[in-house]
């Protein structure tokens, strides 16, 4: 491979590791170790036709997969020996198998799902070509039981499926299941056919200790649930279950492979059966529940938290889902969270930490400060940037404080400053920083200052000028009586202190980073009123004595 394909890999890997430090929105368990089944990688595995039945193809890993089902079977309260399934390539595979043998058993049912159902019903059910009927949800996610009974009964003549679901993409709620059984027998409707979609709830409720009913001792009829989401794989997987009198009404047998062709897929991936098989043999089901508590532990940490922005957070008693009030994009983005019209959640899978839940917080307040874009008018906005050594350098004619507004967009992005060194002077206000991630503050500050607009029509500092115009702001005339506060090494810590000064009316001539160790950072700060900048800031003023510091390289 040539070298530049080889960095380009490299630079990819970089990407994914820095993503994945904000990965808050999706319920994909981030947590794992599979490296010990890396040498499984070097062989053609296939787990083609029934996992069940022996095949020609013998390179298959069929006994994990049985071995897995039997967890499965457990898991999920089913009969012994009643129940066929097999590893899929994840929950959308399993509801439209779910579905498939339901139409199937009942070419002419109807099928009954919720709003509030995962996007994958609607399209299975085109596909299957199904006749179907969505039902109101409920405001918190689960199943409206008096609209499903009163159009169950409109349409009484026809077999019934439902699609239940154990636990909403959106709200994390689990529909009432023996409700929906009730309602087939007020009804005597004897031809009907529970699926259960329960991609994420499915590792949920086995670990609960008061779990609403939701499984085959619950009377379902099959259930699909996602392996990559509560187990954690690097490769999408799941599971399906179904009772296996259905299956062998249908199963049908291929010469060719020498099994009976009984799942959706032919060619079926062989690795993710050793991923989950793995999972569950060196996690064990004691540790699990441990994981699980600890997942609904933080989902209260994030509303508690939530709670004091206002933010209307809350969860259902058997979800780690969160949901609160959707923040701007800018924050959706940064945290790759999923938003549905006015509200948005965060899902605290076993990989989302405290300290992560606290950083995100800080974006939320960061932005809590930052106006509605444009920050800068563009009449009086002369902005303009131009960079050197990696270095972004913000000038602006503008009487406005340019580093409040630059450290507020850039702690809602969740931006680190790296270095800053910031001075107003009559003139104007420059900002010329270093950033962790300089083409996303580009792009984060082109969005918040307007700066795209404003080089249409004043040109970029090229980066000699830029040079000389910092060389001439003398650092020494503005800083005498500054002040060293220590903060916490985190985004967003500058843009509460620009905040606090700016809500105290405290005009500041410059600010500059001294140090960062050990999560703390130490910032100088000069002002005309610095009697009144101690007074606030009285617990984090660490000394005063600004001539014995280095001169700020520029
Ligand atoms: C994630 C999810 C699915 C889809 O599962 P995939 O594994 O992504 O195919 C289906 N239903 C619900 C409720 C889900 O949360």
């Amino acid at each position: 491979m040539s070298a530049a394909d080889q960095s380009r890999l490299d630079q990819f890997f970089a990407d994914v590791a820095e993503e994945s430090k904000s990965f808050l929105g999706y319920p994909c368990n981030g947590l794992f170790d599979y490296s010990p089944l890396f040498k499984f990688l070097q062989y053609p595995l296939n787990n083609v036709g029934d996992p069940f039945l022996p095949s020609n193809y013998h390179l298959n890993t069929h006994e994990f997969e049985c071995d897995l089902l039997k967890i499965f079977q457990t898991l999920t309260q089913a009969p012994e020996n009643q129940t066929w399934g097999y590893i899929t390539n994840g929950g959308t595979e399993g509801n439209h198998y779910g579905l498939f043998l339901a139409r199937e058993l009942m070419p002419k049912a109807i099928v009954y799902y919720s709003q509030d159902a995962h996007y994958s019903i609607d399209k299975i059910l085109r596909c299957l070509g199904m006749r179907s009927i969505m039902i109101r949800s409920l405001p918190k996610g689960a199943m409206d039981l008096d609209d499903l009974r009163e159009t169950l009964r409109i349409h009484r003549d026809l077999p019934a499926i439902v699609c239940a679901t154990v636990g909403t993409t959106m709200k994390g709620a689990v529909d009432d299941i023996l409700g929906i059984q009730n309602i087939f027998q007020e009804l005597a409707l004897k031809r009907h056919y529970l699926h259960v979609d329960a991609a994420l709830g499915g590792m949920v409720m086995p670990f609960l200790a008061d779990p609403p009913p939701w499984n085959f001792e619950a009377g379902i009829d099959s259930i699909a649930i996602s392996g990559h989401k509560m187990i954690g794989s690097p490769i999408p997987c799941g599971v399906v279950l179904a009772k296996k009198s259905y299956v062998d009404r249908i199963a049908q047998s291929v010469e060719y492979i020498g099994t009976l062709d009984t799942t959706l897929s032919g060619s079926r991936n062989a690795f993710t059966p050793l991923v989950l098989w793995y999972a569950l043999h060196s996690i064990g089901l004691d540790r699990f529940q441990q994981m699980v508590k600890g997942c609904l532990e933080t989902a209260d940490y994030a509303i508690d938290q939530l709670t004091q922005l206002d933010r209307n957070a809350w969860r259902h008693p058997y979800a780690n889902i969160v949901v609160f009030d959707r923040p701007a994009s800018i924050i959706t983005q940064r945290w790759q969270l999923a938003c549905q019209g006015d509200i948005s959640h965060l899902i605290t899978m076993p990989h989302v930490t405290k300290e992560q839940l606290d950083n995100f917080i800080a974006s939320l307040q960061a932005l809590e400060t930052l106006p509605d874009r444009p920050v800068m008018p563009l009449s009086v906005c002369e902005t303009t940037l131009s960079d050197t050594d990696q270095n972004i350098t913000i000038i602006s004619s503008d009487a406005i404080n340019l580093l409040t507004q630059v450290s507020t967009a850039l702690a809602a992005a969740g931006l680190s400053i790296e270095d800053l060194f910031a001075v107003k002077t009559q003139g104007g206000s420059i900002v010329h920083m270093k950033v962790d991630n300089r083409e996303k503050a580009l792009q984060i500050l082109n969005l918040h200052l307007d700066i795209g607009r404003c080089h249409g029509h004043s040109r970029p500092f090229s980066s000699e000028e830029t040079a000389q115009i910092l060389s001439q702001v003398n650092y020494h005339a503005v800083s005498d009586e500054a002040l060293l506060i220590q903060l916490q090494d985190r985004p967003g810590s500058l843009a509460q202190v620009m905040k606090q000064c700016q809500d105290h009316n405290i005009a500041i001539r410059a600010v500059r980073l001294i140090s960062r160790s050990q999560g703390e950072a130490l910032v100088e700060i000069a002002s005309d009123q610095a009697p009144q900048l101690k007074a606030i800031f009285s617990d984090r003023i660490l000394h005063s004595n600004p001539a014995k510091l280095p001169e700020h390289q520029v």
